[in-house]
């Protein structure tokens, strides 16, 4: 066993040849389906849209250059207050489960998908979050705040150049549309993109209206356009519930070892294609806590750090009773995700801690040491981040009398200096077990322990001064977190953890 490090991500390649923004919408895979998966509305304009910020990488993507992202025009097309030619805007329909208890139907209230638009990777929908509200909107207002888009913009943007599946933010469209939050906000709107938006809640919605010709139609859909190669399985519905078994386990795995709350895990909230979707009240890891909680409204830790495993297993149950009907009695449902969720998930956990310990093999004992890194860096509160930065540039066996010098900057992490040193023995027993060479142990580190995450200080700050028209923390921010694993001495206080414990307040999900 060799390379340890996380598979490249599909949909980062550029597309070429450039095109214009008029040309960007090809076609709807979404607008052939029957009227009972979405209905079409127009998005709401936007009064003073203003481009803020676009992701040059998400852009390059459905092959959009700069010259592309700063015409007069992006900001109307990119908040819907024009329609981008070729569009056919409709809001999806959907179900979901918030907080363990079925909503009924809920839907895209405040999102419009335009279409499709071409990728090297294969198409990718264009969605509009914050334009308008549609049929689906019940009393809400259609908007969402600059404040919760700031966040959704750069934490998908970050979460892509960590190598966590996510759907990927386009651009950010402010404006001077005030709106009623915890306070009087103002409005912004979120372009994203991603193969499809379908979640855990699509195939409920169906299954809770008694809609098995329906349900059909879209477990095809998906199979059609986003996972061909289940076609030929012996049982693709089936194959097709053990696929969301397996990329869940593996997205959720991902979150586990980068140290990263969701927060509002509600079925709604889950991609059927296992990328991280709908950032709200997430938060990353600073001080290391397994209980940490994200979200305010979480009264009872339901998606704690620490529980997020446990809920996406339980999520997919509630996804293999709703795709029952094409597949078989609920215990034949819930036995595939037994099999196939909690394995996946392990080995992929597994893989992600080896590779950020600096283990090239996987040798028995090690879900110890995983155990007990964890265990120790709990009690210590030490950021988990800069943890394993600071891991990656230690020396594997360092002379008796160059020790202190070595593991100084580790051992400053720790109000236990003992206790790091005990453990630092631990760790160096096990790497001379696979016969460790610091060269390659330590760049392989530096590509798998980022030394830049989105802190919430940062997201604070770049809200901060965007409120007040200053945008250069936006593109500073943006630029700092689309290459993590660079040093970018330039950029050295965003990899400074949380002045105090303040910033790990749980955050409001009113966005
Ligand atoms: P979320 O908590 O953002 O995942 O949203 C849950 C559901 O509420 C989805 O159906 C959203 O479309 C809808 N929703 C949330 N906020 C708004 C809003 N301001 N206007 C319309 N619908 C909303
Ligand atoms: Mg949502």
């Amino acid at each position: 066993m060799n390379a340890p490090l996380p598979p490249p991500l599909p949909f980062a390649r550029h597309l070429s040849p450039p095109k214009t923004l008029e040309q960007l919408i090809t076609g709807s895979r979404q607008a052939a389906l029957p009227a009972a998966f979405h209905v079409r509305v127009a998005p709401v304009p936007l009064s003073e849209p203003r481009l803020l910020a676009f992701s040059p990488d998400a852009a390059g993507l459905v092959g959009l250059d700069d010259a592309q992202m700063t015409r007069p025009e992006a900001a109307a097309w990119l908040s819907g207050s024009q329609l981008l030619p070729g569009a056919q805007p409709l809001a999806t329909v959907y179900g979901g489960h918030q907080f363990g208890t079925w909503s009924g139907r809920l839907g895209d209230g405040r999102a419009h998908l335009l279409g499709d638009a071409d990728s090297a990777d294969g198409p990718l929908e264009v969605q509009l979050k914050g334009s308008g509200a549609t049929p689906y909107a019940r009393f809400a207002d259609g908007r969402a705040v600059l404040r919760s888009s700031l966040r959704e913009f750069l934490a998908s943007e970050a979460m892509h150049a960590l190598g966590i599946p996510t759907t990927r933010a386009l651009s950010i469209v402010g404006s001077s549309l005030e709106v009623q939050r915890d306070g009087m906000e103002t409005a912004a709107v979120v372009t994203r993109l991603a193969p499809s938006f379908v979640r855990f809640g699509t195939p409920e919605h169906f299954h809770a209206e008694d809609d098995t010709a329906h349900l059909r139609l879209l477990a095809d859909h998906v199979i059609a356009h986003f996972r061909p190669e289940l076609r030929d399985a012996a049982q693709p519905y089936a194959a097709l519930l053990a696929d969301v078994c397996n990329t869940t386990a593996a997205l959720v795995a991902s979150w586990q070892a980068i140290g990263f709350i969701h927060g509002v895990m509600n079925t709604d909230n889950m991609s059927l294609l296992g990328l991280t979707l709908d950032y709200g009240p997430f938060a990353f890891m600073d001080r290391f806590d397994p209980g940490r909680i994200s979200n305010r409204s979480d009264t009872y830790g339901r998606y704690a750090f620490r529980a997020q495993p446990r809920i996406a297993h339980w999520n997919l149950y509630v996804l293999a009773d709703a795709l029952g009907p094409l597949i078989g009695h609920p215990d034949v449902t819930r036995d595939i995700v037994d099999r196939h969720f909690q394995p996946a998930f392990d080995r992929c956990y597994g893989e992600r801690m080896r590779a950020r310990l600096g283990l090239m093999h996987a040798l028995p004992g090690d879900d110890d040491l995983i155990a007990g890194t964890l265990g120790l860096l709990a009690r210590e509160r030490v950021d988990y981040t800069l943890f394993f930065r600071t891991l990656s540039r230690l020396p594997g066996a360092p002379a008796r009398d160059e020790r202190a010098c070595s593991d100084a900057p580790l051992r400053d992490l720790f109000a236990d200096r003992e206790a790091c040193d005990a453990w630092l023995i631990g760790w160096r027993a096990r790497l001379a077990r696979e016969a460790s060479r610091d060269e390659p142990r330590q760049t392989a580190m530096l590509k798998v322990n980022p030394r830049y995450i989105l802190r919430n200080w940062m997201a604070d700050e770049v809200i901060r001064d965007a409120r007040q028209g200053d945008l250069r923390s936006l593109h500073r921010v943006l630029d700092c977190l689309r290459q993590p694993f660079d040093d970018q001495p330039a950029l050295a206080r965003y990899a400074q953890p949380p002045a105090d414990s303040a910033c790990s307040a749980p955050l409001s999900c009113s966005s």
